[in-house]
């Protein structure tokens, strides 16, 4: 029996799949490779390295390694989310139409309107994507991408990824979810039908607030030789260090994972019961309007839990002064709790009228639960709700 046909699970595949140990030393762990560049014994006679922009070891086991946890057939690592993001841009023609959710991610926002729109004249349509039947309305026949967040951010609505992919297949346009909220542990979007993955690798992936970067990962070969070609044309590429530290986090994110959900689940529930909250967003909630769906597509519910205050902003402010576990910061997915107010900070880029649509009320706090002792967090919260 070879080792590969050993390597199943989540977290076997996490630290085993696509890993060799290091050729030159044995070296159990990828050794951090700080070149620029590569010896060869003559003109183009090398050891398939010959440029660090091209070519990284560290990089490339980290790659693989998220490659095979998304179930993909190429990942690339890049220097953040957003570079990844970018990236994965370069692949629609000037000109081009994306449909995305009217939720997305505020950095995305900005990336669409501020940069792509007159860079390349991509123009996009914001919809409710939660209603896959609303799709057909706003496809244009350039449309070229769908772009979805799952859960997405600070709402946490889930949009039905399989509908999605299956309405997108039938006219040929691409499909790009990003999961940084969710984590391959989570959801794996590429096994729903999804073209792309994309990460902010800083969240859940690198795990310990002490790396910037992101991930792309394509579902087939011929777009991943894409996305690689403009990886190294553009250069946004992660460096060997960022590169190890989002390794050395991706191979204990099913450990990591389990404890968040599971803490996540039982603040919800509990935060559900407070007198103080008007109202809980976690779709592992019966109360969510798309827990079914929520079930059907995702392993567990995540880490990331929103409540609406009764007291509005005032009332969120106290909060958020008060907390002492919770560190009041912008940020998500690490191992610590973070606690954060999106209209003034995640959010902060997207026009207060934008917020408004979108369904952010002002007394919205949104909490990226850590891996601490549920029973602490429980307690911090508490005492930051007393009025
Ligand atoms: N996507 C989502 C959902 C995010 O929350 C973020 C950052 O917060 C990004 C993408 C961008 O990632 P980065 O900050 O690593 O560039």
């Amino acid at each position: 029996m070879k080792k590969e046909d050993l390597v199943r699970g989540f977290d076997t595949c996490a630290i085993h799949a696509r890993q060799a140990h290091d050729p030159a030393t044995g070296a159990v762990i990828t050794p951090i490779y700080a070149t620029s560049t590569y010896a060869q014994e003559a003109p183009g006679i090398h050891k398939g390295f010959d440029y660090g922009r091209s070519h990284n070891p560290t990089r490339f086991a980290f790659e693989g390694a998220i490659a095979a946890l998304e179930g993909g057939a190429g990942g690339f690592a890049f220097a953040s989310g957003m570079a990844a993001e970018a990236a994965v841009l370069e692949l629609l023609e000037p000109g081009s139409h994306i449909v995305t959710t009217k939720d997305v991610y505020g950095g995305t926002h900005r990336l669409f309107e501020r940069v792509r729109r007159h860079s390349a004249k991509l123009s996009v349509t914001y919809t409710d994507l939660c209603d896959p039947a609303a799709l057909g309305a706003v496809i244009k026949p350039e449309t070229r991408m769908i772009w979805v967040e799952s859960p997405s951010n600070p709402l946490l609505r889930i949009v039905d990824l399989a509908a999605i992919a299956d309405q997108a297949k039938k006219r040929n346009i691409l499909t790009v979810v990003d999961n940084t909220f969710a984590s391959p542990w989570v959801q794996k979007p590429l096994d729903l039908g999804m073209d792309i993955v994309v990460h902010s690798a800083t969240k859940y992936i690198g795990g310990h607030s002490d790396v910037v970067g992101g991930v792309a990962v394509a579902a087939r070969q011929e777009l991943a030789d894409k996305i690689g070609y403009i990886q190294n044309a553009v250069g946004s590429i992660a460096g060997p260090f960022d590169s190890f530290l989002m390794h050395r986090g991706l191979k204990t994110l099913g450990v990591r994972m389990q404890r968040h959900c599971e803490n996540a689940m039982k603040l919800a529930a509990w935060l559900e019961s407070r007198p103080e909250v008007g109202r809980v967003f976690y779709p592992g909630l019966a109360s969510h309007p798309q827990h079914a769906l929520a079930k059907k597509q995702m392993r567990h519910f995540g880490g990331m839990i929103s409540i609406e205050l009764k007291g509005s902003r005032k009332a969120a402010e106290a909060m958020l002064k008060k907390c002492k576990l919770f560190t009041l910061a912008i940020s998500l997915g690490g191992i610590e709790s973070l606690i954060e107010y999106p209209a003034a900070m995640s959010h902060a880029v997207v026009p207060a009228a934008a917020q408004k649509e979108m369904g952010m009320d002002e007394g919205l706090v949104r909490l990226s639960v850590g891996i601490e002792d549920v029973h602490d967090l429980q307690a911090d919260l508490e005492q930051a709700l007393k009025i």
